[in-house]
Parts: C-alpha cells; structure tokens; sequence
C-alpha cells in the first residue's frame, strides 16, 4: 500500500517534529502508520453505542476465522494480551480466583519458558502473579528439559517468536507436543512475526492453545490493539478477566472504535498481496544498497527470511575493514538530527537496517541522503 503522508502541522502546535522510522514498528517510535480505512471506520464507530460484550464476541468471530483458531478476542496491544493469556491459565474463569490476582498462592501459577526467551514483555505475565520456572541454559535447550519442568503447579507452557531469538529454541511443533502430552497448555507471544501472513495461522495449526499478535504493528491496526486467538474455553477465560468485567484486565480497556478498526484493519490486511508488498520494499531496499554498497568497509544488501528479517530490510554490514565511525556513533548521530531518524538496531552488533515498513518514498530519500553523508562524512 502507498503510506499517507505524515501531517507535521498537528506535531508543530505541541512544538514538535515527525521523526523518520526506519527501525520497523517499535512502539517507541510511533509504532505504524494506521490505514486511511481504519481511522474512517474508527470515526464512524465513535458515534455508535453498543453493547461491548456484543461487540467483542462478534470481533472474536472475525480472529477466528482468519487466524483458523476456535475464537478470538481484541486486546489493548499486544502486551495487554500477555496479561490475560496468564490470568487465563492461572484463574480460568473461577471469580474466587480472578478476585485474588496477582495473589497466586494455592493456585497453578508456574509458567514454563525457555530461558532465551525471557524479555522485557514477560513481566507482563508476572504481573499476574505467575512464576517462571526457565529451561535451557540461555543459547540452547533440550527437549527433556522440558519434560522435567512440569509440576503440579505449572499452568502454562510460553514459546516467544521474535526475530533474533525463536531459532535457537526446541521446535515449536515439538514444544507444543510435549506440553499437551503433559496436559499443559501453550501460549505464544508472536507479536511482531506478522507479515508474513502465513503466521497468522501457523501456530494455532502447530497446536498453540493461545497466541497473540500485536494490532498496531504489522497489521497497520489501531496502535493499542492485539489480537488474541486460540482454543474457545481459554478465550472465554481472557475475556472473563478482561475489560469491560471487573477484574485485573479492567486496566486493559479497549474502545468500541479500536475493536472496529482493529477488524477493519484485519479484513484489510489478510487480503493484500503479500508478493506484490515485498517487491516495493525490495525496490525500496535496493536503493538503499545501490547508494552504499560501493563504500569500503561495508556489507551492504538485501536480507528477508523467515526468522529474523520477516520483511525485505537493507543491512548495512561493518566489517573487520570498516574504519570510519562506530556503528553505534552512526545511530545515535541519525537519532540526534534534524529530520530525526531511527535506523533498525536489534539485529547483530555489527549491522544497521533500514527497515522500510514505515518509510514512504520522500522519507526514504531522505534516510538514504543522511546515511550516505554520515558513512562517507
Ligand atoms: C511489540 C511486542 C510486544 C508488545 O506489543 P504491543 O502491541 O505494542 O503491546 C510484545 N511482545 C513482543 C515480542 C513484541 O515484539
């Protein structure tokens, strides 16, 4: 899709500036650019009572079928959806045990995961009260690990898929064997690995109990919005922890305008051609290299797989030759400049990304100028 054109005029009367995001879809950045579609069908819902209990069992019905899950519920982000898959497993639907949350004492509160996957989301889980109890030493881990991890407590059984991180653990379909042959269920924090838009069913196919997916990232959705999908007694439990009922997921409010656009959004996003998508940000990328690949020093090129590089990005390589200014003195002095500009720093130590997702072409020129001066400066 074409992005919209940033308007600097509402940032100007509060004394700021848009900032270029290159670095994907970090929150901190803005997260995405919501579609045209999304804000209109959000004006309209704005207007428009209902009952929410309603509302959400309808949107459900939209996640379901296109995540192939028995149901599916809107949460606020992604986060917010790591809150109630912890207050499912741990409290059900039971309000005895949903009232005492985040005290956890004499309920099945152990959630097991692998060591290399605890990150700062997982707080989210604890603050429902669960405890980790972590398997593997950090870069690899066995499957009897995980077999050894299960007690009378455990509740849960997490898998994170994140670029960087999901190649090193126990296959997914074999995690989710393992747990379900010890009765536990699985809950999966996939939030940034849509596109691609296979994903979005993967892992329910693979056996997942719960995942979740963040709204406002990939999908182009409202930006406090996640989608939560899975089988339909634990999405019954989430719900019955969350907004609009009483308990400790009523801090996790979402609006009727952000259910509505979150499914306008979806409906939307399943439907768009995913090849024709990468081909535009490929073109967007290979600009990027034909600027730069001629600097010495540099590894310029093209990257997108399946793990880590969930889009076509272009990665700027500093080898054992590159002599200029450190890598990270390049981020920062792009992030301290005026246009702002955040270049994609979560991969390996020695590279950048321009992440192209957030970029329109004029920002993109924009990134490639900066870059070709600060590299060759
Ligand atoms: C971004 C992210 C989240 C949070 O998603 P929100 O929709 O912003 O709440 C959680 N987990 C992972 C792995 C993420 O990348």
């Amino acid at each position: 899709m074409e992005l919209p054109a940033p308007a600097e005029d509402i940032l100007n009367e509060l004394g700021l500036n848009p900032v270029i995001s290159a670095a994907g879809t970090t929150t901190a950045y803005g997260g995405s650019r919501l579609r045209p579609e999304v804000m209109d069908a959000m004006n309209r819902a704005s207007n428009t009572m209902v009952n929410i209990d309603a509302l959400n069992a309808a949107a459900g019905k939209v996640l379901a079928q296109y995540s192939g899950a028995e149901a599916g519920l809107v949460t606020s982000g992604a986060a917010g959806g790591l809150v109630l898959q912890a207050a499912a497993v741990i409290a059900g639907t039971d309000p005895i045990k949903m009232n005492k949350l985040p005290d956890t004492d004499g309920m099945k509160n152990e959630i097991i995961i692998h060591r290399s996957h605890r990150f700062p989301y997982d707080q989210c889980y604890l603050s429902v009260g669960a405890k980790f109890v972590e398997i593997g030493d950090g870069r690899r881990c066995n499957e009897w690990e995980l077999e050894g991890a299960f007690t009378e407590n455990t509740a849960a059984a997490a898998y994170l898929f994140s670029p960087f991180i999901t190649r090193r653990s126990i296959p997914f379909p074999r995690f989710c064997e393992i747990s379900h042959a010890n009765g536990i269920p699985v809950i999966v924090d996939a939030a940034s690995y849509i596109p691609p838009r296979s994903n979005l069913k993967q892992y329910i196919a693979q056996g997942a109990d719960l995942v979740i997916y963040s709204g406002g990232k990939g999908v182009r959705g409202p930006q406090g919005t996640g989608i939560l999908c899975g089988k339909a007694d634990l999405i019954e439990a989430a719900y019955a922890n969350a907004s609009p009922h009483q308990f400790i997921g009523r801090g996790l409010k979402v609006s009727k305008e952000e259910i509505i656009g979150l499914v306008k959004a979806l409906e939307i996003f399943v439907n768009e051609d995913e090849d024709a998508e990468n081909e535009r940000y490929k073109r967007m990328c290979s600009k990027v290299v034909d600027a730069l690949v001629e600097i010495p020093g540099l590894s310029v090129k093209v990257v997108h797989d399946r793990y880590d590089y969930l889009i076509p990005m272009a990665q700027i390589g500093f080898t054992d030759e590159w002599n200029g200014v450190s890598r990270d003195t390049i981020w920062e002095e792009l992030a301290n400049s005026d246009p702002v500009i955040y270049l994609g720093n979560i991969g390996g130590p020695d590279e950048l990304l321009v992440d192209p997702f957030n970029l329109t072409d004029s920002e993109l020129e924009v990134v490639i100028e900066r870059l070709h001066n600060k590299l060759v400066g």
